[in-house]
């Protein structure tokens, strides 16, 4: 049995105020799934701390760098982030791949650094609108997914989320169909082989309360990575009762 699990990504969006005021507002009272809010970087200690008052919070971070230490500048390691309790972290993340040119490789070496650390990565997968007009969506789901098999040893995939984000619906207002959605988490579970069944597979994609649970109904829709809709406290705890 799979715990549902709805992540926010706020993106590079908030400020300390409303950090501050986000989980005042936010009422997750008996709720049955995981809840993750992964703020930018300099607000992790405040989140933190709203985290440490709620039972069902994690904290989560939106990348991190694949060294442990040493001169990089402007990178912040596994370790760092470990210091601050953050539990998950977004890998590969499709805003990552396309504007800062992370590649599959690099993105399954951030994957591992991860895990070895004891973080749990939640890798996001997904195709362009181009590929899937092209019908090639699985096969760039499954090359993405290859990356980190590749370099993966035994149950690596058993400690890790993975995210289906199609990237024509992050942002844009269109969501994938359900059942759209629910074949490509099937896919997805198959690629992962004998973890599968264990591996809790989020959708990403224009998200909110009104579509959340119809994508949640799926039976391989395990919950949501959540990008505008986790900016408002209320919607977001709607979104999270709805997994
Ligand atoms: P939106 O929910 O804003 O479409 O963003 C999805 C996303 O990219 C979450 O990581």
């Amino acid at each position: 049995m799979r715990t549902p699990l709805v992540a926010a990504n706020w993106k590079m969006n908030g400020s300390k105020t409303f950090a501050e005021r986000f989980f005042s507002d936010l009422n997750l009272e008996a709720l049955a799934s995981e809840v993750v809010v992964c703020p930018p970087f300099p607000y992790l200690s405040l989140v933190a701390q709203g985290v440490e008052d709620k039972s069902a919070l994690s904290l989560g971070a939106q990348n991190l760098s694949q060294e442990s230490s040493g001169a990089f500048t402007g990178e912040v390691s596994a370790d760092m982030l470990l210091d601050w309790n953050v539990r998950y972290v977004i890998v590969g993340h499709s805003e990552r791949r396309s504007l800062y040119a992370e590649t599959s490789e690099l993105v399954a070496k951030k994957y591992v650094a991860a895990q070895e650390a004891g973080l749990i990565p939640i890798l996001c997968v997904g195709e362009s609108l181009e590929e899937r007009e092209q019908e090639r969506t699985l096969d760039v789901i499954a090359a993405q997914l290859k990356a980190v098999s590749d370099i993966i040893e035994g149950d690596a995939w058993k400690h890790s989320v993975v995210a289906y984000e199609p990237v024509w619906a992050i942002g844009t207002g269109k969501t994938a169909t359900p059942e759209e959605a629910q074949s490509v988490h099937r896919f997805i579970r198959a690629e992962l082989g004998e973890a599968g069944a264990e591996v809790q597979i989020l959708y990403g994609g224009s998200v909110k309360s009104a579509n959340a649970s119809a994508l949640f109904a799926q039976a391989d829709i395990d919950g949501a990575l959540v990008g505008g809709a986790s900016l408002d406290a209320k919607e977001f705890a709607a979104i999270c009762r709805a997994a």
